[in-house]
């Protein structure tokens, strides 16, 4: 592990080198950021722009049917079903990632009328902490947010909601989904997963979950602002619905009834009309991972993750690891921590290394295994010992929004 070629074997070895080749990322960049904003797959420019030009601008209302705009967001759920473990039908694409969470935790309460808790953990992502309690505030809920580690020993029968994100988006942190989802069913508690830096990334059991939602612009690579996906647990699909009733969660949307009655299949879900174009650059970007089996994903997640750590320990010592060493507990990002992260990231991005930094000292760095490349793990790491032997305290960092 200690040259470049050992890396370059790798790429040669890869089982998913032709999936690597369906993406065009600008020449000589690492981009160790597609956690936070995957790359466009190879073509996915062109379907939008066709869908622009030749649907929307040549069949204009017609494209509805003509062109499927109508099930776009079922189909395109069932295209991240697989991803997620689950059989089609169950998960719908669409809304932000926010709203699908506060949408979702209030169906899942109504679950549960008789608890008043909403457990989370004090490692979230912020905007779910703000949904959960948005949540609790709409209903009359409290939210109790513990450490990571006490999650499970704290589920009881006072929880009516468990909402946690499966890795954490700082230190990679992972969930044991399954030990929580045991023991969330024996408390008679329900179970609502974050799944953004998950799929895409890893294989996933949702056995024992009952709702998820996750993002469709990280390890999906669905574009900026793509939609999010929210999944329900098909024993749910005749009883739960969404807390906005609209005319896209209807039986029947076009008879134009006064009264609302939800769709029979996780349609019942869909609040109003969705963004299309976002939606078919996201189903578009799905095509690379037809006939990819998430456990190979997580194989070579695990891989540059892993060989990343190594590289670091002995290439730059000076820098700390942060987040568990065993892979088991591990999603597909890692975060290293030094005092000087805020010089250091802008000095890595001028030579073209894209992480990102969660401030204060954290610097971050995503493995996306559907196009990354081994080789990206060797250069990153070579490319922050040169940085650190110039010495940093370049310009502070300033940048936009990164999740
Ligand atoms: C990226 C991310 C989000 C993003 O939410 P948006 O509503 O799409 O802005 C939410 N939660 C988690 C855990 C994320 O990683």
């Amino acid at each position: 592990m200690d040259d470049r070629s050992y890396f370059e074997t790798l790429d040669g070895e890869d089982p998913l080198a032709d999936r690597v080749s369906r993406f065009e990322l600008p020449d000589g960049l690492i981009y160790l950021d597609g956690n936070s904003l995957g790359p466009p797959p190879i073509g996915v420019a062109a379907t939008v722009e066709q869908t622009l030009a030749r649907e929307w601008g040549q069949d204009l209302i017609a494209a509805w049917n003509h062109h499927g705009w109508w099930t776009l967001a079922r189909r395109t759920g069932d295209r991240i079903a697989p991803l997620l473990g689950v059989a089609p039908g169950c998960v719908i694409a669409g809304d932000t990632t926010t709203v699908a969470l506060y949408r979702t935790a209030m169906s899942a309460l109504t679950l549960r009328p008789d608890r008043r808790l909403i457990l989370t953990d004090t490692g979230n992502f912020p905007t779910d902490l703000y949904a959960l309690e948005s949540a609790a505030d709409h209903t009359g809920h409290a939210v109790v947010a513990v450490s990571p580690e006490d999650v499970i020993d704290r589920v009881g029968a006072d929880v009516a909601l468990v909402a946690l994100t499966h890795v954490d988006y700082r230190t990679g942190r992972r969930h044991d989904m399954s030990a929580v989802n045991r023991r969330a069913m024996e408390e008679g508690a329900v179970t609502l997963w974050d799944l953004s830096h998950s799929a895409g990334a890893m294989e996933l059991d949702l056995t024992g979950a009952d709702f998820a939602v996750g993002c469709g612009y990280k390890y999906l690579n669905g574009g900026p602002g793509a939609p999010a996906y929210t999944y329900v647990l098909p024993g749910h699909l005749d009883h739960v619905v969404s807390a906005i009733s609209g005319w896209w969660g209807h039986a029947d949307p076009f008879a134009m009834e006064p009264e609302f009655v939800p769709a029979s299949g996780v349609e019942r879900m869909q609040v109003g009309t969705q963004p299309i174009l976002s939606l078919v650059s996201l189903f578009a970007a799905l095509d690379v991972f037809d006939g990819v089996e998430p456990s190979s994903l997580r194989r070579k997640s695990v891989l540059l993750t892993s060989s990343f750590i190594q590289l670091c320990r002995t290439m730059v010592p000076e820098v700390d690891v942060v987040g568990p060493s065993d892979p088991a507990e591990r999603g597909s990002h890692v975060a290293l921590r030094h005092p000087d992260a805020g010089a250091i990231m802008p000095a890595l991005r001028s030579k073209g290394v894209i992480g990102d930094r969660r401030p204060p000292d954290l610097i971050r760095f995503g493995f996306s295994p559907i196009f990354q490349r081994h080789t990206d793990v060797w250069d990153a790491v070579v490319t922050l010992r040169r940085v650190l032997d110039s010495g940093s305290g370049g310009p502070v960092d300033v940048e936009g929004p990164v999740t």
